[in-house]
């Protein structure tokens, strides 16, 4: 039941998986609801890099794989602005008006660069920008699309959303092997000798630290796997249409014991243990988002953002403690090499999802892991959020792109825990 047993001491567990199910019922409609908002449902993205591990398999025929890009037209005055913008910051502060904001010089780069603009020459302020850019990359878990590159474009998450594709074979099963064999760390007896690839059998083997790793990874992966058994596409015959459903069948092939050679569970509580890993990350930065416009240029819009994600920080204080990063990277000996190692190995995963060969499959890959990238660099951030407040002038910031990223990681963890609902009422319904 308990899920969070990182140590297996008793003390180290946060939430069991009922008081997660419970928390998810209220918190479910509420992120489900944020997400359908302008700010959230325009992801940027460049769905074209190549994949820098091994050649492409070529285009991807099926057609449920395919992305629908946005049109310049559709998309809302201020997130327009912001792809036209240089560096494409966010921090859209509380406290400064709307047409200073669409004006927008609003990403901090920006307004410190505007500060002493008078005083130096372009090549100067080039060089400060590059300087800028390093210091942030530094901080981040994840490899971000480079802005200006050619192949950035929004999509419409609503209208490509996460289901069931067709992508399977080779293509995904190399993708899902590379990180858990080349990305993923390996456990190893204290005498060094190693125990191959990390599984739900042998991860206990492994320090707290590479454990997170592996249960993000497997917590995602449910994920994915829960959502295209949840919109399964059924193919018609004869008089019956083809239609969307949940697919009882392809949810137990993938998580039953003994189907899974008894891993399946435990993949399901990594689902939970990713879930934890988000939330504790949108309740470490609540500072933040009480500072965030939220900003698209319709300021209805952004007023029902704001509150939206306060009534959903409101909702998460009914769990008492979610996942606990203060446990993580506490060995002085080792914690710089460790986290830097970690963060290595997150970058090559979020380098791995241009390798996924499904637009669809990629998109919310990306995104997911983008996401899950910003938990983390929140999460381990530093100081910023230790005593609950956040100082605008620190040099902590979240781009859009991330904020988006890591509400959406969060919105498909917690549908998939909803789906995991109805997926044992249809098992008590079978039986
Ligand atoms: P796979 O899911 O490919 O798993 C491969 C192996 O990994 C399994 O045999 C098992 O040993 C192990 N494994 C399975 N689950 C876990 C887990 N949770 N934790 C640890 N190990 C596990 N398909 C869609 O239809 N829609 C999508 O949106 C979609 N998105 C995808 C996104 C990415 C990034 C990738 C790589 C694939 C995506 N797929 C998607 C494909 C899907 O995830 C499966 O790969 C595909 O359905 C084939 O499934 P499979 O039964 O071969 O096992």
């Amino acid at each position: 039941r308990c899920f969070c047993e990182l140590s297996g001491k008793p003390e180290e567990c946060c939430c069991d998986v009922e008081t997660v199910d419970k928390l998810n019922r209220e918190i479910h409609p509420v992120i489900s609801e944020l997400v359908t908002n302008n700010f959230f449902k325009f992801f940027r993205v460049n769905l074209n890099r190549p994949c820098p591990f091994w050649p492409d398999d070529g285009a991807c025929a099926l057609r449920d794989c395919s992305v629908s890009a946005c049109k310049e037209e559709e998309l809302p005055e201020g997130i327009k602005a912001e792809g036209r913008r240089p560096g494409n910051g966010s921090l859209n502060r509380k406290g400064s008006t709307h047409k200073t904001q669409s004006n927008s010089e609003s990403s901090e780069n920006e307004t410190v660069l505007g500060e002493i603009d008078s005083t130096i020459s372009d090549e100067d302020k080039q060089a400060f920008e590059a300087w800028q850019a390093h210091d942030d990359a530094e901080d981040n878990f994840c490899e971000l699309d480079d802005e200006s590159s050619s192949g950035m474009e929004y999509v419409d998450l609503l209208r490509n959303p996460e289901r069931f594709t067709g992508y399977a074979g080779f293509s995904a099963q190399r993708v899902w092997n590379n990180i858990y064999k080349e990305n993923c760390f390996k456990p190893t007896s204290p005498y060094g000798k190693s125990y191959g690839v990390v599984t739900s059998k042998n991860v206990d083997k492994m320090c707290l630290e590479k454990r997170v790793f592996y249960r993000m990874m497997s917590g995602l992966h449910a994920s994915i796997n829960i959502h295209l058994s949840a919109i399964y596409l059924f193919k018609g015959s004869g008089f019956l249409k083809p239609r969307w459903g949940e697919n009882l069948e392809e949810f137990r092939r993938r998580f039953d014991p003994e189907t899974t050679g008894g891993e399946g569970p435990t993949w399901l509580k990594n689902l939970y243990f990713a879930y934890t890993v988000a939330l504790r990350a949108i309740i470490k930065a609540a500072p933040f988002w009480e500072q965030e416009q939220f900003y698209t240029g319709d300021y209805g819009d952004d007023i029902e953002v704001q509150e939206l994600v306060q009534v959903l920080l409101a909702k998460s204080k009914t769990c008492p403690s979610t996942f606990d990063e203060k446990l993580m990277f506490r060995n002085p000996a080792s914690a710089n090499i460790l986290k830097e190692e970690f963060k290595l190995h997150f970058r090559n995963v979020s380098r791995i999802m241009d390798c996924v060969g499904c637009d669809k499959c990629r998109l919310w890959g990306k995104l997911q892991v983008q996401g899950l990238g910003t938990a983390l660099k929140i999460l381990f951030s530093g100081h910023e959020f230790d005593d609950g407040k956040f100082d605008k002038n620190s040099h902590f910031h979240l781009k859009r792109t991330e904020i988006v990223s890591l509400f959406n990681a969060f919105g498909r963890l917690s549908s998939s825990i909803n789906y995991l609902q109805k997926f044992k009422s249809m098992e008590h319904g079978h039986r």
